[in-house]
């Protein structure tokens, strides 16, 4: 069976002005040889000039977010077309920052997903419990609930990737230990295994939340674990670069 390529991904939510284009072209010069493969998701106003900037290099560009529909009456958002137009190749979904402050559903994931590769964007899947999950003993049950839940059958014979994101740990400095990052990740992977046969062995689930140099080298090794999906360490390219030399 073949190892997921593993996939360093920094989503520098809605931070980045033309100045930060900067930030995206020390990512690309900095890179020495990497075991995998790395993207930047800046707000969707610089996807255009970032993928014009690092084009030829070895970043990617991704979207943060994309609308389950094609196109139309849907004002303020961004289709996955456009983010494709503009130089996108990925594209998180379901977000808890999404999920809980737009009120996205596992369906509504899941139609987003859809979306995706309906356009070849490969999806970043986002699933995570939050801590009153965690400490009600609940935090398996929800994540491989919300796998089931948000990743649609179109998925299959498609490139894309989980990120397992404790609510919790976004953001807080806070991680869980090797151990139970490990647990989550095998029940993520029998899930896929289950959801999509072989296929679902080749899947890269990555870590979020609070992955910063000094703690990538051990999250990555770390079972089932193949890559990380960074935030706040995302926005500084010497942080990145530290984040993706782990790998
Ligand atoms: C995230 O928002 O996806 C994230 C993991 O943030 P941070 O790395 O800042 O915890």
């Amino acid at each position: 069976m073949t190892a997921p390529t593993p996939l360093i991904a920094g989503n520098w939510k809605m931070n980045g002005l033309a100045a930060s284009l900067d930030e995206a072209k020390a990512v690309a010069a900095g890179l020495g040889k990497v075991a995998g493969r790395v993207v930047l998701c800046p707000p969707a106003t610089l996807i255009d000039r970032i993928s014009q900037a690092l084009a030829g290099s070895a970043v990617l560009v991704g979207g943060q977010d994309c609308s389950p529909e094609e196109a139309g009456a849907f004002t303020g958002d961004v289709s996955a077309a456009m983010l494709a137009d503009a130089g996108a190749k990925l594209v998180i979904v379901g977000h808890s920052e999404r999920r809980a402050g737009h009120g996205e559903t596992d369906e509504i994931v899941a139609a987003k997903a859809r979306a995706a590769v309906r356009r070849r964007l490969e999806p970043i899947i986002c699933v995570g419990e939050s801590l009153e999950q965690r400490q009600a003993g609940d935090a398996l049950k929800v994540v491989t609930g919300q796998v089931r839940g948000s990743l649609p059958r179109e998925l299959g014979g498609k490139a894309f990737a989980v990120a397992y994101e404790p609510v919790w740990a976004i953001g807080t400095g806070l991680t869980p230990t090797t151990p139970e990052i490990e647990e989550i990740h095998r029940a993520i992977r029998a899930t896929l295994v289950e959801m999509f046969g072989d296929d679902g062995a080749r899947v890269p689930i990555l870590y979020g939340g609070s992955v910063k140099p000094s703690n990538a080298g051990e999250i990555l090794h770390a079972a089932e674990v193949g890559g990380a999906l960074v935030g706040g360490a995302s926005l500084k390219a010497a942080d990145f670069l530290g984040i993706v030399g782990a790998l």
